[in-house]
């Protein structure tokens, strides 16, 4: 189903948060834990029933209506089980629950609007008010606040519906589509043939509780093995056993390691050493040739050069690794087995999912609307761009130095700030001493974006702002009656720099969360395409946030350098995204590989896409850099959503600066609601999803900065 949850998921912030729990996969195999899930297969008097019950369904309501009634009795159907009931309660469910006329079709569907949005938006009230406690900055936390925390009170909401059979009203009365089908006759559907399809997603599929269960417990152990996967960087040494890292420094592979060598740039001592040493280290782990003892250990030193261990000569911490056993030789393919893992667990919901029936579909074709083969040409329009050897180029002039592989992650495109960063503290904690203040002054910034003073009152009467505890958060609403949640973070002295520019950013959630709630035409229409679009709106507040508040904003400079930038990051994360994708079709072809043979298939994998959009730029072959992101083990193929985001925000962006006043164009996009991501596009802007816009910015780009 379409999640009608409603975290404004930043993508850097919280990504695993996005992924609806049967996609957020991994997972014990074996058929044990599947013993309770009723298989998916229809009772044999189906069949027979089906055709007695469309011959009098169609003398009952003409032949006007056949198709429905076909459409209707194969969609129920297909998810019909045994436990629903014998052939009699069958027919009688379905005569007595096909709307045969549009009067009826229409009292059934604004029912089910009106009551689902109900449904959903308490569910997200008592979700977000059970989470209070250790979301907001409320004090101490008891034990049983976790508890609370822990809680989803719409665990069973899907379970319910279908034991009490009001998931099979909808799919007898309503379409399922495929993407397929959006995509082409979506064209020219309705606004309320746009609404009934989203509608009918809500119960695309019906995923027993025991699957769901083994996939939860498959995702906590991947994001476990994740979580742990420490390197203590005082430890390790470099080819002339020197140590180039500061004591109790302790990062977490891949994103701190990866940060830890973007930061280097600036290190002109020692910068490129470190760089050399974290590569080799992102290597081992690829090829898990990591010893395994190293891993979160402090109590050894370790040569990822020579792959030599031995114990610390010089101590920084007491930490020691909770291990049972010594372990000897390198990781015994861990990083494998997990992934695997995740694999099978994904794979057992696959009968459930008669629309979209593996992984790839769903993430694909449900969760992102964009079919795999598009967005895979996208990515190519991107790494195969002329623009990349003289971007290349560049960067190898700047870094005065021939490129390294590791330069995929050249973060020199930076524009010097014009202020200090405790010019900016002091000036935005005079302005917010509180949460409070900034909640007063929204209606004043909203006016600054654009907007006129009534539609700037309607968004800051449907925002409420709270204290966060952690860094800050947007959360939508859910139903009309309830308000969205801008969480920031304001600290003793009152607001900072970085709270604002985080407040600012979720204030653009909330905008968003609110016209496609509480301004548009139908409940089951409410939200975006997918979270790259929310992002992307998000971005288009944040970009502003010094101009909000008096200062002066990006020059032309600092735009070409912003489009630079983006560009080489998007370059980075399509080859990265490839290699995810590609290893998921692998995995299903070869779903009984051990994790050595999926070790060596993710080798191949990254080594192919290097050799093909890398290596002519960087002079070198046979890289594996591109398999050490963690979300590929963890995320269940959530890595091209980066790509894509890149893409759409630049898009639009592109788009509001043509527009020049924010307000009115962003309620307009805002209020198509959640459309397929094309069609979105188009309607905002005339064009579908695509590149161009980046890549045109970036050519631009070129021409001004050296
Ligand atoms: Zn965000």
């Amino acid at each position: 189903m379409r999640k009608p949850i409603l975290y404004a998921l930043c993508m850097a912030l919280v990504f695993s948060l996005s992924c609806s729990q049967e996609s957020r996969v991994g997972a014990p195999h074996g058929e044990d834990s599947l013993a309770g899930a009723e298989a998916a297969i229809p009772p044999g008097w189906m069949e027979a029933a089906g055709e007695k019950l469309e011959k009098e369904l169609v003398a009952r309501y003409g032949e006007a209506q056949k198709s429905r009634v076909q459409r209707g009795l194969k969609q129920i159907s297909d998810f019909w089980r045994a436990s629903d009931g014998d052939q009699q309660i069958f027919e009688e469910f379905v005569n007595g629950n096909f709307a045969g006329d549009q009067a009826s079709l229409d009292t059934m569907f604004g029912r089910f609007e009106r009551l689902l949005e109900k449904a959903f938006g308490h569910m997200n009230e008592i979700g977000r008010e059970f989470r209070q406690q250790t979301d907001l900055d409320l004090g101490p936390l008891e034990a049983y606040d976790e508890v609370f925390a822990a809680y989803d009170p719409s665990a069973h909401l899907m379970d319910d519906f279908f034991n009490n059979k009001l998931a099979f009203v909808v799919l007898l009365n309503f379409p399922l589509t495929t993407l397929d089908d959006r995509l082409t006759d979506g064209n020219s559907w309705t606004r309320r043939q746009w609404a009934e399809t989203r509608l009918a997603e809500y119960f695309s599929k019906r995923i027993p509780a025991e699957v769901n269960l083994a996939i939860s417990k498959a995702a906590a152990e991947t994001d476990q093995y994740i979580s742990e996967y420490n390197i203590w960087m005082y430890h390790l040494l470099d080819e002339q056993d020197r140590r180039l890292f500061p004591p109790k420094m302790r990062l977490l592979s891949h994103w701190n390691l990866r940060d830890e060598l973007k930061a280097s740039y600036i290190d002109s001592e020692k910068g490129f050493a470190k760089q050399r040493i974290i590569e080799k280290v992102m290597e081992r782990i690829v090829n898990q040739t990591i010893p395994a003892s190293v891993i979160d250990n402090p109590q050894l030193d370790w040569n990822p050069f020579t792959n030599d261990v031995r114990p610390a000569k010089e101590h920084d911490s007491d930490f020691s690794p909770n291990r049972s056993e010594e372990l000897e030789g390198p990781e015994p393919n861990t990083r494998y087995r997990h992934l695997l893992e995740a694999f099978r667990a994904s794979k057992l919901a696959d009968p459930y999912s008669p629309n979209a029936p593996t992984l790839i579909a769903r993430r694909f074709n449900e969760n992102r609307q964009i079919p795999e083969g598009r967005v895979r040409e996208m990515f190519k329009q991107v790494l195969a761009s002329p623009l990349v050897p003289r971007i290349a180029a560049l960067i190898q002039k700047r870094l005065d130095r021939p490129l390294e592989p590791f330069d995929i992650w050249y973060n020199g495109f930076r524009a010097k700030s014009k202020y200090s960063a405790a010019e900016l503290d002091s000036a935005i904690a005079r302005r917010y001493p509180d949460s409070e203040a900034f909640e007063k002054d929204m209606p004043v910034l909203l006016r600054g974006l654009g907007f006129s003073a009534d539609r700037a009152s309607f968004v800051a009467a449907n925002i409420a702002v709270e204290p966060a505890r952690g860094s800050g958060h947007a959360m939508g609403a859910g139903m009309r009656q309830a308000k969205a949640r801008l969480r920031t973070r304001i600290g003793e002295g009152g607001m900072n720099y970085k709270g604002y520019n985080i407040a600012i950013h979720e204030l653009g959630h909330n905008a968003e969360q609110t016209f496609s709630l509480n301004a548009i035409d139908y409940y089951s229409l409410n939200g975006v395409p997918n979270t790259a679009f929310t992002e992307a709106l998000a971005f288009v507040f944040q970009a502003r946030d010094l101009e909000l508040i008096g200062l002066q904003s990006a020059d032309e400079e600092s735009e070409a350098l912003h489009a630079l930038n983006t560009f080489w990051s998007t370059y980075e994360i399509c080859g990265v995204s490839l290699v995810d994708m590609r290893v998921w079709h692998w995995m299903y072809e070869h779903p009984e590989a051990a994790p050595e043979d999926l070790r060596d298939a993710v080798l191949q994998i990254s080594k192919d896409i290097w050799n093909e959009f890398y290596a002519p730029v960087f002079g070198k072959r046979d890289v594996v850099l591109l398999g050490i992101y963690s979300h590929m083990i963890h995320s269940f193929l959530y890595l091209p959503d980066y790509p894509l985001g890149h893409i759409i925000a630049f898009q639009l962006e592109e788009h509001m600066k043509k527009a020049g006043k924010v307000g009115p164009e962003f309620e307009r996009v805002a209020r198509q609601g959640a459309l397929s991501p094309d069609l979105w596009m188009k309607g905002a802007l005339g064009a579908p999803v695509g590149p161009e816009a980046l890549i045109a910015a970036t050519e631009t780009a070129l021409s001004r900065v050296n």
